[in-house]
């Protein structure tokens, strides 16, 4: 069995530090109480190993009154500026571990926003993300799309300067396509590509191995969105793609003919439960 494994599998630079600041506050909390707003990662096996230390997490929109006083700290997603003000308001020490890359667009959204421009975020909308970011805009002068179905808003914003950012995990492609058509409708849009190029990198490099292998194996948690798009990636490329949490998901049996298998992972899977995978392959097969 040739295995072989993508290079950008596992955690991307945001979602490393968001974990290593929880290992860093665990190592120095001393009796103190600690919680993540929100999930760390959207990876089960990461989150009841913190929550084994004693790291809880605080639903978000929970109410903050009866909650024993702690550190709180912000995931790689980010949190919108009322969120992170309740939260200091309500006594929490907050340790903000948005990832550089969001944190730059709730910059950008936050000081475009006061300069005039209407904003457009393009992405999901329910996405915590994107909650976040639109959270940084001042006023209610913005709009967020997840494709091109519906522009006709764009009649009321007619006479302004437009500014455009996405969510870091938007497709390139999609996201050009809409630069152009709004470009080619007459309006004047200030572009700030905020895709982060991790999803990108990971998504190119699954599709490659995917095209070469007999089998492919994609692994992450159920709710990751990035773990979702990186299965349909390599779908389309492998019919034989399988998507797993970990190794014990993996039903041998299907994998038996096969000569070359493909391993990837989303940002939210940590290197162990890939390592684990990989030799459980290796081993077994
Ligand atoms: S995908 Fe990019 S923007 Fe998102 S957490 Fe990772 S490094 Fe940051």
């Amino acid at each position: 069995m040739n295995i072989k494994l993508a290079k950008s599998a596992g955690f991307c630079f945001g979602v490393k530090r968001a974990v290593d600041t929880v290992n860093s506050e665990i190592s120095k909390a001393n009796n103190k109480k600690i919680y993540t707003y929100g999930p760390i990662i959207h990876n089960e096996e990461v989150v009841n190993e913190f929550k084994a230390q004693g790291v809880d997490v605080i639903e978000e929109g929970a109410d903050l009154s009866g909650v024993e006083p702690g550190t709180v700290i912000i995931r790689s997603h980010g949190v919108s500026k009322e969120v992170q003000k309740n939260l200091i308001d309500s006594g929490f020490d907050v340790v903000d571990a948005t990832c550089p890359f969001v944190k730059k667009i709730h910059k950008l959204v936050d000081e475009h926003s006061a300069a005039g421009y209407y904003v457009l975020v393009v992405g999901n909308p329910s996405h915590p993300e994107v909650e976040g970011i639109v959270g940084w805009i001042n006023g209610e002068d913005y709009k967020v799309i997840s494709n091109d179905s519906d522009l006709s808003f764009l009649e009321n914003v007619k006479e302004r300067k437009i500014c455009m950012v996405s969510q870091t995990t938007y497709n390139h492609r999609k996201f050009q396509d809409l630069v152009e058509i709004i470009t080619e409708k007459g309006y004047d849009i200030l572009v700030l590509n905020t895709i982060c190029n991790a999803t990108e990198e990971r998504q190119v490099e699954a599709s490659e191995i995917s095209k070469e292998v007999d089998a492919m194996i994609v692994i992450g948690g159920k709710k990751s969105s990035n773990t979702q798009k990186l299965f349909e990636i390599c779908k389309r490329e492998c019919e034989d793609t399988y998507y797993i949490q970990t190794k014990d998901d993996l039903d041998l049996s299907v994998l038996q003919s096969i000569d070359n298998v493909g391993i990837t992972a989303g940002a939210s899977t940590p290197k162990n439960i890939i390592e684990e995978v990989q030799q459980y392959v290796r081993d077994e097969l």
